[in-house]
């Protein structure tokens, strides 16, 4: 390893030492070493909060041409850059290449549309009930916002939290994953030079336990915002609202895909390999409950097993690849437990199933499909979070909708149907805050709100404009004559 560069801090203005490094390793590859990333203490957390506390008076009152153009050029920059942080982005979490470029290009774009966003800031100015008296409604900054994110999407998570918090005057300390800390330190290194002054944003990586944990615990953070697992979220939740600070959860799903009899099968198809597999599963969007009505069921499975066969497991970075590794051993175990316990609860195997060889030594799974599950199983009801799908047979449109709505979560949800009046009535009845037709339930819009009810969610959106209620509090001002 001794020639493996190593990745600092970024605390108020300057790069500085981690008091730990941990290393980052390819998951397509694990004799590539990425690089040492820096693991920060809980003294320097809180010297990067003392840091934005600091800046926050003249950052949140600053001027809004600086604060577009220094977003704008962190825009500019990573769009064109996308190439590149895409390779990296394919190397440290082992999506394709393709999906990296893209996500890399969705990050840029989140980043001049929130520089566009400093621009349209507006509030309401209206006559009181009281004579003479007139009433201001205007958003301020929150704060100094502590913003932890998960590895599968290493860029476009911290670009979407990182965006909206400068654009409405906010500092920022963030804390990316531990398996990904490559894509934030480019992000951090990119802001870093486009003009905002020291202690606006600062970069601290390390584990969820240390610098997780302090950032929520502090007093003198306003605001989290998380998006990660539902057990860390809703512990997150509980030390927020003790101490009063604003709190924004987006965490895990378990989204339906129905397929009607009247779909389009070759359609159905393919939006349920790209929403179960691409990606290797691995998005929170991802559909793994595919809800099949009984007229199309058989040919649905048959399909669906004939089309995996083509799909191409392998190298991230490898041309051809459909789908790179697993990101971690770990993930990589979770997943094979659940393929276990799909079999033992007896549902059948139809693809799929075990470890895929390739020319390097990674975590590599072949996309696995079960059919004959039912709903109560534990396949069906919990987030594997990989490549792993099943199907269950229900006899109607109504069934369908009654299963898709029966559980926990309520993230992203998909009906593939010919029929305006199963769709229109599937948008309206479906308990998902993103619901898809004929589309897969993965991909999802920059410019819009993103997120889910029910377990998948806490607090208010984020993206497009709805980020702001998360990102600025409410003043009312009177004024009299
Ligand atoms: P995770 O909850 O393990 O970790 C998320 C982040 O929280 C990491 O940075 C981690 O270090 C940090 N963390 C861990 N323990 C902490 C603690 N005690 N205090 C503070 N921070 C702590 O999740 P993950 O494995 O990185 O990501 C996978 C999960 O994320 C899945 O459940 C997936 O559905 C979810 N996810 C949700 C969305 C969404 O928008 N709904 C998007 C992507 C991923």
């Amino acid at each position: 390893m001794a020639d493996s560069k190593r990745f600092d801090n970024y605390i108020n203005g300057q790069w500085v030492a981690g008091a730990d490094y941990c290393t980052n390793i390819n998951p397509s590859d694990l004799s590539d070493v990425i690089g040492e990333y820096a693991k920060a203490d809980a003294a320097q957390v809180n010297a990067a909060i003392e840091a934005a506390r600091a800046a926050f008076p003249a950052w949140s009152t600053s001027g809004i041409q600086a604060r577009h153009d220094a977003l704008d050029k962190v825009g500019s920059e990573i769009l064109a850059r996308r190439e590149e942080l895409g390779q990296l982005l394919a190397r440290e979490e082992g999506k394709t290449l393709p999906e990296a470029i893209g996500e890399v290009t969705r990050a840029g774009n989140i980043f001049k549309f929130f520089a566009g966003e400093c621009l349209r800031l507006s509030g309401d100015y209206l006559p009181s009930v009281r004579p003479g008296v007139n009433v201001e409604v205007t958003r301020e900054a929150l704060g100094v916002v502590g913003l932890i994110t998960p590895w599968n999407f290493p860029i476009a998570i911290p670009a979407w939290k990182i965006a909206p918090a400068l654009a409405y005057g906010n500092c920022v300390v963030i804390k990316p994953a531990e398996l990904v800390p490559g894509c934030a330190w480019a992000l951090a290194d990119i802001i870093s030079r486009a003009g905002f002054p020291a202690g606006v944003f600062n970069l601290v990586m390390g584990s969820g336990r240390v610098v997780g944990e302090v950032l929520v615990n502090s007093p003198k953070v306003d605001g989290i915002s998380f998006t990660g697992s539902v057990g860390v979220g809703r512990q997150i939740a509980v030390n927020c609202v003790a101490r009063q600070a604003k709190v924004q959860l987006e965490m895990g799903g378990k989204n339906p895909q129905i397929i009607l009899d009247d779909a389009d099968l070759k359609q159905a198809i393919e939006l349920a390999v790209q929403s179960a597999f691409y990606s290797t599963g691995q998005r929170c969007t991802a559909s793994s409950r595919l809800i099949v009505t009984a007229g199309i069921h058989d040919k649905f499975v048959a399909a669906m097993a004939e089309r995996m066969q083509s799909i191409k497991v392998g190298h991230a970075l490898k041309a051809g690849t459909d789908i790179g590794p697993v990101v971690s051993e770990a993930q990589l175990n979770q997943d094979l437990k659940y393929i276990d316990i799909g079999q033992s609860e007896g549902a059948r195997l139809v693809s799929g199933g075990g470890l895929v060889t390739c020319d390097t030594e990674g975590y590599f799974l072949a996309p696995t499909l079960f059919a004959d599950s039912e709903a109560s199983m534990r396949i069906s009801r919990e987030e594997i979070f990989g490549p792993v799908a099943n199907v269950v047979r229900v006899a109607d449109y109504e069934a369908a909708l009654a299963m898709a709505n029966d559980t926990e979560f309520g993230l992203s949800a998909g009906i593939a149907t010919t029929s305006l009046k199963y769709a229109n009535h599937f948008k309206r009845h479906s308990q998902a805050g993103m619901v898809m037709v004929n589309l897969p339930t993965a991909g999802v819009d920059y410019h819009v709100p993103f997120g889910g009810r029910k377990g998948s969610s806490y607090g208010s959106r984020e993206q497009g404009r709805y980020a702001q209620e998360f990102y600025t509090v409410v003043k009312t001002a009177y004024i009299g004559s």
